[in-house]
């Protein structure tokens, strides 16, 4: 028997699953890839919002499970957190040919997706991973801060209200940034260390 959020976030998949207009249908059914729904628990305090699925992620069917999800779980243990207490997903829910940056016409449709798992999930935290939906959410919550970088806002909790109560908004640089990058590790680690107020 699955209860209620389960089975609502079944049907976003269904959905997604089907959604022949995206522009990056044509390149999943190519390649034998899946879109990338999300994973975790349904009643998580923090949920994580990445960029969109990398090569392994779209084979696999699962978020953040090749190198930038290596590093995610490194940074998720120097946190204490446990990766199967929180929820993670993506802004865009399909893979964009060679990794390149979502398009703006992708992200629309696969906003509506992301809109329904935080009303289903109903997070405490959002911690957007990376520039893109850290600029969705902001926007979302009208978050004064909006209109500043990345390299200003991460590691910052920006306090709002959801429409089913108070949360907070965490943006975090993008795992993959440490892959090529390893002394910004540190930095990395620094912020998400803010995420343990948080932890339950
Ligand atoms: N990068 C992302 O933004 N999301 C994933 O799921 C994997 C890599």
């Amino acid at each position: 028997m699955h209860n209620e959020k389960t089975q609502k976030l079944r049907a976003i998949r269904d959905e997604v699953l089907a959604l022949t207009n995206s522009p990056l249908y044509a390149y999943r059914k190519k390649n034998n890839f899946y879109p990338v729904i999300g994973e975790g628990d349904h009643d998580a305090c923090i949920m994580f919002i990445g960029e969109a699925p990398g090569k392994n992620e779209a084979l696999k069917a699962r978020p953040f499970c090749g190198a930038a999800g290596s590093i995610l779980d490194e940074l998720l243990e120097s946190a204490g957190i446990h990766r199967a207490d929180v929820y993670i997903t993506n802004i865009v829910k399909d893979r964009p040919p060679q990794n390149r940056d979502p398009l703006p016409q992708e992200i629309e449709i696969y906003v509506p997706f992301l809109d329904r798992q935080i009303e289903i999930i109903k997070p405490s935290v959002i911690a957007t991973l990376g520039r893109f939906s850290m600029a969705y959410i902001m926007n979302k919550f009208n978050i004064p801060e909006q209109s500043q970088t990345i390299g200003k806002n991460h590691g910052k909790v920006f306090g709002t209200q959801a429409s089913y109560g108070k949360i907070h908004i965490i943006p975090l640089y993008h795992p993959a940034a440490a892959i090529y990058n390893h002394s910004s590790l540190d930095t990395h680690k620094k912020d998400f260390a803010v995420l343990k107020q948080f932890a339950i």
